[in-house]
Formats: structure tokens, sequence, C-alpha cells
């Protein structure tokens, strides 16, 4: 019977943590005492611990005696060691004992909503009942016992200790190199780290924020007045935490903004932190990567992966809502022609004139992008066969007019074939669009070139 109590209450410490907490919380002891869940749950793991061990020790002999020699009692080691810890936090013997109460209550509470007998239960609380007397008198014992002297040694002690425990997580506060803000749930800013305060260039020495009595508050949404909004909606939303990026368009910078609610189970820490980040380098490295991986370097046009991916776009979107377009395929003529006369500098600005007034020509919505060497590809959305083929025709009318000047002084002119397919079928397939424009191409070159061919 002593192994099932022992199982049960070895088994449910968190259920006991969550009692003793609902207790404390709603007598009010949180003010008093530790922030964080693992704090608790250390309580009452000791407080389970000490008294297995004394039934351990002493079978369920447990009752008390006029002669009782506490001195080698688990639970009087452990009501020592918390009687100790308490006084040098400054905690009263009152208050102290009044919190125990209500842990001795959580532990009643555990056997008496359990499914044991009667007999049980009334067994297994008188078990619990003369562990909590003995670890009561223990640290009474050990609390009146204690001369004025050795008090005050002990508080200054733990003084020490606690200022520079202080300092250390202060100094790690101001070191961390994300700006970090402490708001309050009603928007002042209560703290900042250095690197925040270094976002508006004032109080730029390390714990500034800390040690100077400044009265006045920074409001958040004051300061950030484009982050209040967000603000306002995670203090009334129910998220722990809740990450986004931003751009500031004035400056073209990009923050990382994270909100996060304090860990505090006790209730006493209810502000927020914000860190807010700037990403603006690696944003901006992010978007340069983006277009390298985009764009055709020599002519500034799409490459052929982006351009397909457009390209998958608008088909799916043209084939939902029944909309025509047309593709095109165009390639310059006796291109390597150019190369060999002229050297491959000429071609290259050949294909960067050609760029240049391709897009003088279409309209914001068509879509471009460069195949390969010398060979373009077009996309006219919404376009029926005639508009089409007007497009094709101004393409190759006005490129056959430029003139490219080289560098030994000579005029190069040029022509295009276009290959151009217009898409009415809602079931067709990208790789046969493609393929259809590529046959035609292929004809107009057969044709003679200087020529559009529809298929
Ligand atoms: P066709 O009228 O049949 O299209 O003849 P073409 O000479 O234009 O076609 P071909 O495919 O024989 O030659 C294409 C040439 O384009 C060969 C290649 O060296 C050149 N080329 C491809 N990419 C570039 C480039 O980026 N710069 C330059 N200068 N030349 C390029
Ligand atoms: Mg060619
Ligand atoms: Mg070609």
């Amino acid at each position: 019977m002593i192994d099932t109590f022992v199982q049960y209450i070895n088994d449910h410490e968190d259920w006991l943590m969550g009692r003793i907490l609902k207790y404390a919380q709603q007598r009010d002891y949180t003010k008093y005492t530790s922030t964080l869940k693992e704090a608790w749950r250390l309580s009452i793991s000791g407080l389970s611990k000490s008294l297995v061990e004394l039934i351990e020790v002493r079978g369920d002999d447990i009752e008390l005696g006029p002669k009782e020699d506490y001195t080698r009692d688990p639970a009087t080691q452990f009501g020592i060691i918390e009687a100790r810890r308490h006084r040098e936090r400054g905690i009263s013997l009152e208050m102290f004992l009044g919190l125990m109460k209500y842990y001795h209550q959580s532990y009643q509470d555990l056997i008496k909503e359990s499914q044991f007998t009667t007999s049980e239960k009334q067994y297994f609380v008188n078990l619990i009942n003369r562990f909590f007397d003995r670890v009561e008198i223990s640290f009474c014992t050990a609390w009146a016992s204690s001369e004025q002297d050795q008090l005050v040694d002990e508080l200054q002690d733990r003084n020490r200790q606690m200022t520079n425990e202080k300092n250390k997580y202060l100094t790690i506060f101001e070191s961390l190199s994300e700006p970090v803000f402490i708001v309050s749930p009603d928007g002042n800013i209560e703290n900042m780290n250095l690197a925040a305060s270094r976002m508006f260039n004032i109080n730029s020495v390390s714990g500034s924020g800390y040690y100077t009595d400044n009265e006045e508050k920074l409001v958040f949404a004051e300061e950030f007045p484009w982050l209040a909004e967000s603000y306002a909606a995670f203090v009334w939303g129910k998220e722990q935490k809740q990450q986004g990026e931003r751009t500031l368009n004035v400056n073209e910078q990009y923050f990382h903004i994270s909100f996060s609610r304090s860990l505090d189970i006790s209730g006493k820490f209810s502000e927020i932190i914000v860190i807010i980040a700037d990403i603006t380098k690696r944003k901006k490295l992010e978007n340069d990567l983006e277009k390298l991986a985009t764009t055709d370097p020599l002519t500034g046009a799409k490459n052929r992966r982006a351009f397909l991916q457009l390209f998958e776009q608008e088909l799916d979107r043209s084939q939902r809502y029944d909309h025509k377009f047309s593709l095109l395929m165009l390639d310059i003529d006796h291109f390597k022609n150019i190369n060999d006369t002229h050297g491959h500098d000429s071609g290259d600005k050949v294909l960067k004139l050609l760029v240049a007034e391709i897009y003088g020509i279409l309209r914001a919505t068509d879509m471009f992008g460069r195949w390969g060497g010398e060979e373009f590809i077009i996309l006219l959305p919404e376009s029926n066969i005639h508009q089409a083929s007007t497009v094709a025709e101004r393409l190759r009318g006005n490129l056959s007019k430029i003139e490219v000047s080289t560098d030994d002084g000579a005029l190069i002119k040029f022509t295009v074939s276009i290959g151009m397919t217009v898409v009415e079928n809602n079931d067709v397939l990208l790789d046969g669009i493609i393929k259809k424009a590529d046959q035609a191409l292929y004809l107009a070159k057969d044709q003679g070139r200087n020529r559009v061919v529809i298929l």
C-alpha cells in the first residue's frame, strides 16, 4: 500500500504544481514568490522527495512523540534548508508558514480527489499530515533558534549574491546586440537595452537606462507609430509570441519584429518584450540574390527560369478565366555573322539595345525573357490573333530600324524572325505551346527570315 502511495505522489508532480500555483495566485502569495515555472516544480519535487525519503526511512511509523529526535529526519532536513532559503529572501515566518499550509492542502487535495477507497484515503492523508507537521516543527525550530547577528549576516550575504546576480543579467541584457524594449501593457517603454537606446541616439552609455532615474517614460506607440497597431493587437491577443518582418519605405529599411509575453506565471510582470532588429543589410542581400537568380546579367531581361515561372502562373490564370493569350519566339537573323564580323562585344551591344527596344514596345502586363543566346520569348496576355500579330509586326519592324555603332566605327543593322501561336484552347500544356511557337519560328527562318509566322 505504501508503494502505491509513493508511486502516486511521484506520478502527480504536474498536478501538484498546478494546484499549489492556483492557491498561491488566489491567496496573493505570488507577489512574493518566484516568477518562473521551474522554481515551482523544484519546490514540489523537493517536498515529494523528502516525503518519500521519510517513508523509506521510517516506514509508515511517522507519528510524533515528545522525545522525538528530529535531527536525522529527512522531513527536518528539508524544512531547515527551506527555512533558511526563505529567510534569506526576506520572507517572514508567518508568510512562509501560511504558504506552506497551501502546499499541505495541495497534497491533501491530490489524495481526496483520487480514486482510492475511503480507508486508503484516510491512511494516505494521515501520512501527508504527519509529514507536513514534521516539516513545520523543524523549520519553526530552525527559525526560532537563529541569533539576530546570524540573521543579519545571512541577509547581507544573500543580498550580495542577489546584487551580483542582478548585475550579471543586467549586463547580459545590455550586451545583447539586438535592440530589446520592455513595454508595459499600457504602452510605456519600461526598459531598453543599449542597442535599443542607440536606435534613438540617446543614452548611449551602457546601463544608463537602468541607473539614471529618468521619470519621463517613452510611449512605445509614439516612438514607433508604424508598430502601434500591431502592438495593440498583440496585447489584446492570446499568442505567447509573434514575429514578422516590416519594411519602412522612408529609408528603405527592413526590420524583424518580435513581440513576446513574459513567462512569469506569478502575474507580477506582465510586460511585453519587443525586439526590433534592423535586417536591412540581410534583406538587401536577399533581394540582390533574388535578382541574380532571375535576371540575365547581360541584358537585364528575365532569364528562362523566371519567365517560365510567370508563364505557368499566366497559363493557370487564363485557363481559369478562359482568356486567350499569345506566345512569341523571337530570334535574331544571322547573328553569328555579326559576332564574326564585328566581334563578340558588338554582338553583346546588339543584344542590349534589342532588349531595351522590346521593353519600349511591350505593355507593362506583357511578359518577356531571354530564352537563351539570341533568342527571346514574349507572352501577350489577353490578346487575340489580330492584336498579337500587330505587336509581332511592330517588333519586327522597329527592331529592323535599330542602328548599332561598333567600336571600329561601323553601323550594324539586323532583322529578326518571329514564331507566334495564339492559345485559345483550354487544355494545352506549357511545353506544347512553346513547341508550337518554336515550330513557327523554324518556318519563319525556313521561309527566308525577317518575317512573322503564325501557327
Ligand atoms: P539564324 O538566322 O539561323 O538564327 O542564324 P544565327 O547565326 O543567328 O544562329 P546561330 O544559332 O547559328 O548562332 C547564334 C550565335 O549567337 C552563336 C553564339 O555564339 C551567339 N551568341 C549566343 N549568346 C551570345 C551572347 O551572349 N553574346 C554574343 N555576342 N553572342 C552570343
Ligand atoms: Mg539567330
Ligand atoms: Mg538562335
